[in-house]
């Protein structure tokens, strides 16, 4: 049995790891595929004392620390069940898809998110070519050009609104027939000169050349109409969704489905700790995963000396 067990190898997952290896403890990792979201990221330029680095580059810099401290990295190993134990200070379970099962005194679950896609022709082609997701990430890819933002709620209207301030032009494109964000968001963004608010948007294309984004093809549907908007970079803001569809149930959700934490990473379950994408911790970002990652293992040890 492990003393900590970490689900997810990201940068929260990452950070656990070497957090707890460092004291000295039994530490395992089991990850879909180690790295986690930042393998799909290009330019990174906002981790503190890296003033830039790229997404594959960072995966592989998380890997080799976690294993230099003898970590017991599980790759391409999904979770798909959490057992907690059966009395006080007993093993929690975690069983993987293969059917094996884990056992260790304490859970970190790092499993992050991911965005959800528009599924519309030329996203995937255009990903990173001008098709982006993170606007902290991504927005200052885009200044002085012309981008769009996709969806109407609190993430796209604060999208939007930073976005203004950034480059020169900003279409925000909701399907509804009002923006579904706090009204003092909303207010705030129709008094920016530089953006234009469309509403009954369906998206319908993302199109390109030489590789790189143009625009985008939507349908009015108010009038059934196809219009164009030409511009040189879209963020999607439809939702991040949570990978924990496998613990509803088991540990305590919120209503987007992110795990509740308190301030030191506890979750519902004793000797279950979460961090990162996955939680309710606001901002989803890399340093902010990581040191929660490291927040996390530093409890799950305190839980282990106490127990
Ligand atoms: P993730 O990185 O999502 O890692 C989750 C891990 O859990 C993965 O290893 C995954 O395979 C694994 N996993 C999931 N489900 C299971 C399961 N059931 N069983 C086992 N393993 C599982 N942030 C920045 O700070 N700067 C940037 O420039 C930046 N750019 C970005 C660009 C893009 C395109 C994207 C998508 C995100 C970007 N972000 C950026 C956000 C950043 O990548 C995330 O905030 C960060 O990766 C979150 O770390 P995490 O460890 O919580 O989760």
């Amino acid at each position: 049995a492990y003393d900590v067990l970490v689900v997810g190898g990201g940068p929260a997952g990452a950070a656990a790891a070497v957090y707890a290896a460092r004291k000295g403890i039994r530490t395992g990792v089991a990850a879909e595929r180690f790295g986690g979201q930042v393998n799909d990221t290009l330019a990174i330029e906002n981790y503190i004392s890296v003033l830039s680095t790229d997404g594959p580059k960072f995966a592989m810099a998380l890997e080799s620390h976690v294993k230099d401290y003898g970590v017991d990295v599980m790759n391409l190993q999904r979770a798909d069940k959490l057992v907690p134990a059966t009395t006080p200070g007993g093993l929690i379970e975690v069983q993987l898809a293969n059917g094996a099962t884990l056992k260790s005194k304490t859970v970190i679950l790092s499993t992050g998110a991911r965005w959800r896609n528009v599924n519309v022709p030329g996203e995937e082609e255009y990903k990173n070519k001008g098709v982006a997701y993170c606007p902290h990430c991504d927005g200052p890819l885009f200044k002085g050009k012309r981008v769009a933002v996709i969806g109407g709620g609190n993430s796209g209207v604060e999208a939007a609104i930073d976005l203004a301030g950034l480059v020169a032009h900003v279409t925000l494109l909701e399907f509804g027939d009002q923006l579904r964000a706090d009204a003092v968001l909303v207010k705030k963004l129709e008094s920016l000169s530089n953006v234009t608010i469309i509403k009954q948007a369906q998206t319908t294309e993302f199109t390109g050349a030489n590789g790189k984004l143009n625009g985008l093809n939507y349908t009015d549907r108010a009038s059934g109409e196809a219009r164009r908007v030409e511009l040189e970079g879209v963020f999607v803001q439809i939702g991040l969704v949570p990978n924990t569809e496998w613990l509803r149930g088991v540990v305590e959700l919120s209503k987007h489905g992110e795990i509740i934490v308190d301030a030191k990473g506890q979750t519902s379950v004793p000797g279950v700790f979460a961090a990162g994408d996955a939680t309710t911790v606001p901002y989803k970002q890399i340093i902010i995963a990581a040191g929660d990652g490291a927040k996390a293992a530093l409890s799950a040890f305190d839980h282990i000396i106490r127990n």
